[in-house]
C-alpha cells in the first residue's frame, strides 16, 4: 500500500526510526519535529494519514488534532502516547484521533494501524465545495459545474482549501501567513495569491472583507 504520511514527533530518535521504517514500507514521510511545524504541514500539504505524538512542544499533540478539526481537516490520525490510561485514550479519541497506540508499541502493530488509518482515507476522498465547482485538495484540481478542470499551484490549492475548508471564516493576512505562507517574510503574498485564485477562478471565488482579510465566495 502506498499513501503519503506526516510524522509529528520531538523524539529524534523515534522520528527517525519511524521515518525509515515507514519509507521502506514504500510511504512517502514528511517529518515535523514539533506541534506548530505539524499544523503548518497538515494544513498546507496533502496527505492520507498522520501519526501524531501527544506531547509535542509548541503545540500539544491533541490540540494539534483539535485546531485541524475545527478547520476541517479530516485526515485520519493515529496519536502515539506514553500514557495508557482509559481516560487518556478517551480525550484523545475526543479530541478527533481516529486511533490512539500507547508507547512502547510493536511496529508490526503501527504498520497495521497506519493501513487501516489510509484504507479508511481511500474511503473519503477529500472534495471540497468552491463557488462554481468542488476542490480536489489532493489532485489539486477545481471541477468546475459548468464543465472542465482547473489546475492549481500547490500554494494556491493550500491557500483555498483552507478558505473552502472553514466557509464563512474571514482568515487575516497574518493567519494566512501563518497557516499558508510561513516562509514568506510579507503579508502581501495572500494578496498575490488570492490574485492568482481569481484569476483561475474568477473575481467571486475569494471575497476581500475590508480590513479583517479574506474568506471563500463572492460578498
Ligand atoms: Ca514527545
Amino acid at each position: 500500500m502506498t499513501g503519503r504520511i506526516l510524522l509529528v514527533e520531538d523524539d529524534a530518535d523515534l522520528i527517525g526510526m519511524l521515518d525509515r521504517v515507514l519509507t521502506d514500507e514504500g510511504y512517502a514521510v514528511t517529518r515535523a519535529g514539533d506541534g506548530h511545524t505539524g499544523l503548518h504541514l497538515a494544513l498546507t500539504r496533502s496527505v492520507d494519514a498522520m501519526i501524531v505524538d501527544r506531547g509535542l512542544p509548541a503545540v500539544d499533540g491533541l490540540d494539534l488534532i483539535a485546531r485541524l478539526r475545527s478547520r476541517g481537516v479530516g485526515t485520519p490520525i493515529l496519536v502515539l502516547s506514553a500514557r495508557s490510561s482509559t481516560e487518556d485514550r478517551v480525550e484523545g479519541l475526543d479530541a478527533g484521533a481516529e486511533d490512539y497506540l500507547t508507547k512502547p508499541f510493536e511496529l508490526s502493530e503501527l504498520l497495521a494501524r497506519v493501513r487501516a488509518l489510509l484504507r479508511r482515507h481511500l474511503d473519503h476522498a477529500v472534495q471540497l465545495a468552491v463557488p462554481g465547482g468542488s476542490l480536489d485538495l489532493a489532485g489539486r484540481t477545481v471541477r468546475r459545474h459548468a464543465g472542465g478542470t482547473v489546475e492549481l499551484s500547490e500554494r494556491e490549492a493550500a491557500l483555498l482549501g483552507l478558505l473552502a475548508a472553514r466557509p464563512g471564516v474571514v482568515f487575516s493576512r497574518a493567519e494566512l501567513l501563518d497557516l499558508v505562507f510561513d516562509d514568506a517574510e510579507s503579508e502581501s503574498v495572500a494578496d498575490t495569491y488570492v490574485h492568482y485564485c481569481r484569476r483561475k477562478l474568477g473575481r467571486g471565488v475569494i471575497s476581500t472583507v475590508r480590513g479583517l482579510g479574506y474568506r471563500l465566495g463572492a460578498t
